[in-house]
């Protein structure tokens, strides 16, 4: 991936962009915890919260999942971007201007290809932008006529309509294509954004693929426009009551809930949010005051959106369609809320079917007030399941616990399901006991197979496949576990004590320090000590990994961690020991090397001096390993052995 961003520009967006404040805007539970901000990690699912913010050097840290990074890193894991797109982002937030790219200076073509990639990018989200305005214009300028007439019936409020910015598609071929045409943009360019169809009959002719509807646009949850979706204005028009935009560059149907802009606040302030059926609903509930409210967009609610929501609250109201269709929504919805930790209830809808027909029908008043009385998910479910039955019966009884254990046996929380357990057999007048056994019948297995049959997929899996470069090509310091636990050891000690950091700047030769993070860490602190600002070296390692193509996670945990106070002695012991650690897996490493080369090279002169030159590492190597020297240089008493270094340097100079 080309990195054409000007370094001074990425310095830039570092300097203003406070990871707090980003960090906050995605997860509003962010809470200041000593020195550090604490919240529970939006990229696994947890109850306790062990995602670390550092604001000094400007990171954070999962140490349940083990994510970590700088502000860049964040926004790239948790908007699925790549890094040119996450710097833009934040540049545009942070009013950074990132100047046009020079061609002349470019000469690779991957680094041309990037860039091509992002501007398109970059152009399919003004086009969409640019064409929400205009369909906007041409519902409100009248010149989509069919659609303002038909718009009127929906007697929706004029402040919400222009808030969710409805529009309307001209009853024409060509609409669109002439008038994009005009704003500049060129067929290709509408091609990736999935505005325009080709035609069967003859191939090369396009024509819009929204026409004579009435639009909404889609946001992301950053508030800009994605898609559209378009709803039929005459029963008579084929092609379905709603068609949405396909999947393009910017539109990932499962990671958007509709709404979601304009809700986030709300949904802080409240502390939940509502999941509505469609956009109609949606606008519904905020004109009503019930601004929490979100629908999942042209799909199913999956689990990509549940982890979305996940970081905005775990308490959900469903305010789904009170027809059958709706109630199995509800149900398919509790399978896949339930076992991430949701606590969740049920609104329903006496005088209409769905929020959009009660806000019509009875007004905001009764809106507001469905939700307001939404009930706890077991108890709506238990309502549902014993309505005109029997309770008398012990059979009905049973099979009432039954339907209802599948869904209490789907939270992780023990507690939760015991409480669950507990009021389900006071409900029924069973015993606790008797419900326990019934549980334990109900295996595991089956509650599993249960969450399947409902649509929950599996948990979450990390958003972006790692991109990282074969083994072979990875740095020492990455590929080899050993290695990156000396390291890590080996900073947090530099960090901590800077007499250590000064022994390790005279100690350790620079060729055994590689571009893997930890190395570079290291690197970073021995630098920052040389030029007397010590103190500011996790700012500094913050700020060199930008960008860095390596996972730093495991950086980030030590760079996110409270600074512990070692004592001098531990700190002495610790920087020697690893120093020794270092040096016996770089020998190694050379040795290797050696190896490689002595098969692949014929008899002569040249394979003479590979091989003295492997007995004179392997003399190394046995010295560094003496069990002598090792107990020595791990006492404690002293850094490292004259002798020792000695040897290593004698080693290191080949
Ligand atoms: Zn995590």
């Amino acid at each position: 991936m080309g990195r054409y961003i000007p370094d001074q520009i990425i310095d830039e967006i570092a300097a203003r962009a406070d990871i707090v404040d980003v960090v906050q805007s995605y997860i509003p539970s962010l809470q200041h915890a000593g020195s550090r901000w604490k919240a529970c990690c939006p990229f696994h699912q947890e109850k306790t919260p062990s995602f670390i913010v550092n604001p000094t050097s400007n990171t954070f840290h999962c140490f349940g999942c083990g994510k970590g990074g700088n502000v860049f890193t964040f926004v790239m894991m948790i908007e699925n971007l790549q890094f040119p797109d996450a710097a833009q982002m934040l540049a545009r937030k942070y009013n950074v201007i990132i100047p046009e790219p020079e061609h002349r200076h470019s000469g690779k073509k991957d680094k041309e290809a990037a860039e091509a990639a992002y501007n398109l990018r970059e152009r399919v989200f003004l086009l969409h932008e640019k064409l929400a305005a205009w369909y906007r214009a041409n519902l409100v300028n009248g010149s989509a006529a069919k659609a303002a007439e038909y718009f009127k019936t929906r007697r929706m409020d004029p402040v919400f309509a222009e808030r969710f910015m409805i529009g309307a598609a001209p009853d024409l071929w060509d609409g669109m294509i002439q008038w994009a045409k005009r704003e500049g943009f060129t067929i290709e360019e509408m091609k990736e954004a999935r505005l325009v169809s080709e035609s069967r009959q003859t191939p090369g002719k396009f024509f819009d693929f929204f026409r004579n509807r009435l639009i909404f646009p889609i946001w992301n949850e950053q508030g800009r426009v994605v898609g559209f979706s378009a709803r039929q204005i005459d029963p008579e028009q084929g092609g379905g009551k709603y068609v949405n935009s396909s999947e393009s560059v910017i539109f990932k149907k499962s990671r958007i809930l509709y709404g979601l802009n304009f809700a986030r606040q709300e949904i802080a302030k409240k502390g939940f949010a509502v999941i509505c059926e469609g956009q109609m609903d949606v606008i519904a509930m905020h004109s009503a005051g019930c601004a929490n409210a979100v629908a999942a967009q042209g799909t199913a609610f999956g689990n990509e959106q549940a982890m979305i929501l996940h970081r905005h609250t775990e308490n959900i109201t469903l305010a789904l369609d009170s027809d059958s269709a709706g109630v199995n929504a509800i149900l398919k919805d509790a399978a896949i809320l339930l076992p991430l930790g949701f606590t969740l209830k049920v609104a329903r809808f006496p005088g209409g079917k769905d929020p959009d027909e009660l806000l019509k029908n009875a007004g905001a008043e009764a809106v507001r007030k469905a939700v307001e009385d939404a009930e706890d998910f077991f108890a709506f479910l238990l309502a549902r399941e014993s309505e005109n039955q029997d309770l008398a019966q012990p059979a009905v009884k049973t099979r009432i616990a039954e339907k209802l254990l599948k869904f209490i046996m789907l939270p992780e929380s023990e507690v939760a399901r015991d409480s669950y357990i507990q009021w389900l057999a006071a409900k029924l007048g069973l015993e606790a006991k008797a419900m326990l056994a019934e549980v334990r019948r109900i295996s595991a297995k089956e509650a599993r197979k249960n969450r399947f049959q409902h649509g929950a997929h599996e948990r979450r899996k990390p958003e972006a496949e790692s991109t990282a470069p074969p083994p072979d090509t990875l740095p020492e310091s990455v590929a080899n576990p050993l290695l990156a636990k000396a390291l890590a050891e080996l900073l947090e000690v530099i960090l901590s004590d800077s007499d250590a950091a000064d022994f390790v700047k005279a100690e350790l030769p620079p060729e055994m320090l590689d571009n893997g993070p930890f190395a570079v860490a290291v690197e970073t602190v021995i630098q920052s000590r040389m030029n007397d600002e010590w103190e500011d070296a996790p700012a500094v390692i913050a700020r060199r990994l930008i960008g860095c193509e390596f996972d730093c996670g495991p950086l980030s945990a030590v760079l996110a961690a409270e600074p512990r106070k070692h004592s001098r002695s531990y700190c002495a012991k610790t920087a020697g020991d690893c120093l020794k650690r270092i040096r016996i897996l770089f020998v190694e490493k050379q040795l290797r090397e050696l190896k490689k080369n002595f098969a692949a090279t014929p008899p002569g002169a040249e394979r003479n001096e590979l091989l003295k030159k492997t007995v004179e590492l392997t003399r190394a190597l046995n010295a560094l390993n003496h069990p002598r020297l090792r107990e020595k240089a791990t006492s404690g008493k002293r850094y490292l052995l004259p002798d020792d270094t000695a040897t290593t340097d004698a080693a290191a100079t080949d």
